[in-house]
């Protein structure tokens, strides 16, 4: 095989990122603020100190700033797993017989399994810098979890983790990890809290939702003194941490001379996505370039290709502040034969807004079994054993792929490589014995979620 560009282009410890890149300051237009459900008035500084803290919160707020310092600190951290690898996917490409040109950033190369672990260690660093003495969070499938768990260990910070009750059950591996790296599980909805004792007494079998379990993470956070309450994904600043996937991405692309024609990221919250596209989404912004932007979701939990644009909570227990985004609903809960995460009701409001106003050009709906066909072509050619959230990426690049082999455009794909699958082979397992099944909710089914919006004084005409 003839090739100038090696396989795997790592940047050294030195050109790595010492700046976070804030994409809201090149946004000309700013999503629209978060807004206190008990005042219908948008959200201050004062109202999230006591979830929040207080850097984040001035992280959360800050729209001015383009580059933001990445403390030595986070810094070193993330040298213990940094900077992570541009691979060329050759083998994919010869796979597929495609002229296009396919990179993705490999974000799996940590313990944890994910890139949520960019997030993680900046958060529980915060939180130890202030002085504050435990954190909370929730985990769905797991891997915010993990990753909080791992940066809670190394900053010597204690955290309770509430997990989705059917993850804690079906992803007994994932409580061990976390419980090993020292945090505490709590299999949600539970007894512990108002929240969850309120959705069991409506539904005494649930298996929980990310939404219930945000609920009783920051309804423990606010009645714990000192304690404070960390999300992994949908909040400006968590998009923030992630933009260091797309400054590596683009200094290794840079330094290749190569710069993508579409930029493909998975989107549960949004954050993923958020971090790949920050440095050619402030090309886009600025009129330098005008690369073409996909997100990717599950086509069972379509928040942005069939939600609303509207004001939500960000839980089910209605107690976070009203965020404007692409949501199918606080109480929509996606059905159980769903396999392949990206679960959460809304979506980040940055991405929300950059859908709205066309600077994400495409969002894609994809089967849950064509993804994992997507995964297993993948993995045989490239030799990693991708997640499944992941895998929706991988979907979409591969088609695109093909449709250059189709056309004979020779183009340059970009795509993050969120984390691996190891825990996901029951997942897996359906997939290869035949028992997976697509699940698309009808109309009416979604109709139930919205009817909640409309509830909302602020949303009028949904
Ligand atoms: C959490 C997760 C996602 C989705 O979260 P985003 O906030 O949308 O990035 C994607 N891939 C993996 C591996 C994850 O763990």
């Amino acid at each position: 095989m003839n090739r100038k560009i090696p396989y795997r282009t790592y940047l050294t410890e030195d050109q790595m990122p010492k700046y976070w890149y804030n994409l809201r300051a090149d946004m000309k237009d700013q999503h629209d603020p978060y807004i206190n459900p008990g005042t219908m008035k948008p959200v201050q500084y004062e109202d999230l100190l006591p979830v929040f803290c207080e850097e984040l919160v001035k992280q959360e707020m800050n729209t001015t700033d383009r580059y933001i310092p990445i403390p030595e600190e986070v810094q070193e951290f993330y040298k213990t797993y940094r900077p992570s690898p541009l691979i060329r996917a050759y083998n994919l490409e010869k796979e597929l017989k495609t002229p296009a040109k396919i990179y993705y950033k490999f974000e799996g190369n940590n313990t944890s399994g994910s890139h949520k672990l960019n997030s993680a260690v900046a958060q529980v660093y915060y939180a130890k810098k202030q002085g504050v003495t435990s954190l909370t969070t929730e985990t769905g499938a797991g891997q915010w979890g993990t990753a909080l768990s791992m940066a809670a260990a190394y900053f010597n910070m204690p955290l309770t983790v509430f997990m989705v009750k059917i993850s804690a059950q079906q992803k007994p591996y994932r409580k061990a990890i976390i419980e090993t790296f020292g945090g505490k599980v709590v299999a949600s909805p539970s007894n512990t809290t108002e929240a969850g004792k309120a959705i069991l007494a409506s539904d005494p079998n649930s298996g929980g939702s990310l939404g219930c379990a945000i609920s009783e993470a920051v309804e423990q956070a606010v009645k714990t003194p000192n304690c404070r309450y960390v999300l992994g994904s949908v909040l400006d600043q968590v998009l923030l941490h992630q933009s260091i996937i797309g400054s590596e991405a683009k200094m290794a692309m840079d330094l290749l001379g190569e710069y993508p024609d579409v930029v493909i990221g998975c989107a549960g919250g949004g954050s993923n996505l958020g971090g790949i596209i920050t440095e050619y989404m402030a090309d886009k912004l600025n009129g330098r370039k005008s690369p073409a932007f996909i997100a990717v979701e599950p086509a069972s939990c379509p928040s942005l290709s069939r939600g609303k644009y509207a004001y939500d909570f960000c839980d089910t227990g209605k107690i976070t502040p009203l965020a404007k985004m692409y949501t199918l609903g606080s109480g929509f809960k996606p059905s159980p034969i769903h396999a392949g995460g990206l679960r959460y009701h809304g979506m980040s409001p940055i991405i929300s807004k950059l859908y709205h106003d066309g600077y994400i050009d495409e969002v894609r709906a994809v089967g849950q079994k064509s993804v994992f066909e997507a995964a297993q072509i993948f993995s045989k050619a490239e030799t990693i054993l991708p997640a499944p959230e992941s895998s929706h990426a991988i979907k979409i690049a591969i088609d695109e792929a093909i449709k250059c082999r189709e056309t004979g455009e020779e183009k340059t794909i970009l795509f993050n490589l969120t984390g691996t699958g190891y825990f996901d082979m029951v997942a897996y397992m359906q997939y290869i014995d035949g028992t997976m099944e697509d699940y698309i909710p009808t109309d009416e089914e979604l109709e139930a979620g919205f009817e909640s919006l409309r509830e909302i004084p602020l949303n009028s005409g949904i």
